[in-house]
């Protein structure tokens, strides 16, 4: 069945002329400036979203070439969506700048030189993350899920904590959502991604996915975009919560949450983490805010992102809290990164799962 879903979405794929009319009905009103952490800090219209639209209408009518310059301006966009959330005719910038990103990509080889290094990578956390998976003990469950682990899922955390929600866990060996690679414009790449998760999911169609990565479960449910079939993609939160599932860490711990970008539903993290006994919640000041993670852009845009980290640091310091926790692998580990050793980060699952005794 998903397997006649693969021939669609390689020729399904949209390009950035099909977005003409979205970009056509941005009214120039600027409200996005307001919310965009990036036009903040550079305060250039071709920063954010009203300016990047003006560029691409040209594009898209040949008055202008997809330059070095635009495609820089592309890249400093977080992709954080920050902006769609306020935008009165709700344009979808991340789609948009993602597949102006592809033209720049099909014409220019510097770009596939660092998909190629993002995929290495990609594999390579993978392949470390499916060393010494857990091994549930055999029982009979009330319910089985497919676990999409993505490249850097916390498997054994996951499993145990659905497996004490009497779930039993199947964990095919799915790999990267694609979305590095989508948002740097490599849409054939992204596109095998998506193709390889159709083809494993033939096997399991009748069972929910479930993911702890936001961004994960946004790009998964995002494939239907492109020609993906619709698919039951949850969160573990939902599991979490909807089972009632109160639970207990060992010891005292004052913690503070990052909410990724991606995260589109944070009231039942929120649950889990004001229902948690021994467990103190400190909200920092945006915690909502984009933790400037931008992939490889970071690193030449430093001086930019440099400031957004700055801002994040702050504010994780004025929470009290000694540790971070959060909800996409992404997040975690540019948070990690740039913490210079000054707080522990973690993910939220593994936080939990590492710290109470969970019985599956
Ligand atoms: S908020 Fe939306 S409509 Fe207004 S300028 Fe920005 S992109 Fe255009
Ligand atoms: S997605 Fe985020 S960074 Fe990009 S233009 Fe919108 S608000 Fe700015």
């Amino acid at each position: 069945m998903y397997l006649k879903t693969i021939p669609f979405t390689i020729f399904s794929m949209k390009r950035l002329a099909d977005y003409k009319d979205e970009l056509h009905s941005c009214s120039k009103c600027g409200l996005c400036q307001s919310v965009c952490p990036i036009y903040k800090i550079t305060g250039n219209d071709c920063t954010v979203s009203r300016g990047q639209f003006i560029m691409l209408q040209g594009i898209i009518k040949g008055e202008l070439k997809m330059s070095k310059t635009i495609n820089r301006y592309l890249d400093l966009c977080l992709k954080c969506g920050a902006c769609t959330k306020f935008c009165p005719s709700g344009i979808d910038v991340v789609d948009i700048v993602a597949l102006a990103k592809a033209e720049y990509f099909k014409l220019h080889k510097t770009e596939k030189l660092k998909t190629t290094v993002i995929k290495i990578l990609l594999n390579i956390l993978h392949f470390i993350h499916n060393i010494n998976i857990f091994k549930p003990k055999s029982k009979v469950y009330d319910k089985k899920v497919v676990y999409f682990a993505g490249c850097g899922g916390v498997q054994n955390s996951v499993i145990k904590l659905l497996n004490s929600m009497n779930i039993e866990v199947i964990s095919p060996n799915f790999s990267c959502c694609g979305f590095p690679l989508f948002v740097r414009g490599d849409m054939s790449s992204f596109k095998k991604y998506m193709d390889k998760f159709y083809f494993i999911l033939e096997k399991y169609s009748n069972y929910d996915i479930v993911t702890n990565c936001a961004t994960c479960e946004k790009t998964l449910k995002s494939y239907q975009k492109y020609g993906g079939k619709i698919v039951n993609i949850k969160n573990i939160f939902q599991y979490i919560r909807e089972n009632n599932l109160r639970l207990e860490l060992n010891n005292l711990q004052k913690v503070t949450f990052h909410k990724p970008c991606n995260l589109d539903n944070f009231e039942d993290i929120k649950w889990i983490l004001e229902n948690t006994k021994n467990l103190e919640y400190l909200e920092m000041k945006d915690f909502d805010k984009c933790c400037g993670l931008n992939g490889i852009t970071k690193l030449s845009e430093y001086k930019t992102f440099s400031k957004l980290f700055a801002a994040k640091h702050n504010n994780i310091a004025e929470s009290g809290a000694s540790i971070v926790l959060t909800s996409c692998l992404g997040c975690e580990a540019s948070l990690k990164l740039f913490s210079f050793g000054k707080y522990n980060v973690m993910d939220i699952i593994k936080f939990i799962e590492k710290n109470s005794n969970t019985k599956n």
